[in-house]
């Protein structure tokens, strides 16, 4: 059984939340720490200076209150994260943070069954030093 698990969830598909917390449920220890993760991706600055200031916070905020939302519909305990960086490379980092040993990741958007693996999650599953568990 595993003791920390990190599900990273993309907030345009945060439909396929509620299948990856149900694996959680299966495979997390009795005491495990569950966290929902979300990496608001960052745009160059010269991108940035052309947005509506705020929006960066704004976006972290809302992705905040909607991954609550899973976890309480869900009624489970588990704690939420927000980072903003490079998708793949920002769950790595996050899993090393947290000393998670188990991420659940969905294998890419619903509908694209042809992909094998979406481009975060087959990072995710090489460069993981933890086990890896992709939820189809
Ligand atoms: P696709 O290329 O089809 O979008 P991805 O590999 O990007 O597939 O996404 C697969 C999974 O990777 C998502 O369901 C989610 O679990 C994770 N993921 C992708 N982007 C993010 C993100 N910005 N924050 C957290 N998790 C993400």
């Amino acid at each position: 059984m595993y003791k920390t698990v990190m599900i990273p969830i993309d907030m345009a598909h945060i439909e396929e939340g509620k299948a990856m917390v149900e694996a959680a449920k299966v495979h997390a220890a009795k005491d495990a720490r569950i966290i929902l993760l979300n990496v608001v991706e960052e745009v160059p600055s010269y991108v940035a200076a052309e947005l509506p200031s705020g929006i960066l916070d704004k976006s972290k905020e809302s992705a905040f209150q909607e991954l609550k939302a899973v976890v309480e519909e869900a009624g489970i305990e588990a704690d939420v994260e927000i980072r903003a960086g490079h998708p793949y490379r920002t769950i790595l980092e996050a899993a090393e943070d947290d000393k998670v040993d188990l991420i659940i990741i969905a294998s890419h958007k619903p509908g694209l069954q042809d992909y094998f693996l979406g481009s975060t999650a087959a990072r995710v599953v090489r460069h993981a030093s933890c086990s890896v568990l992709v939820v189809r």
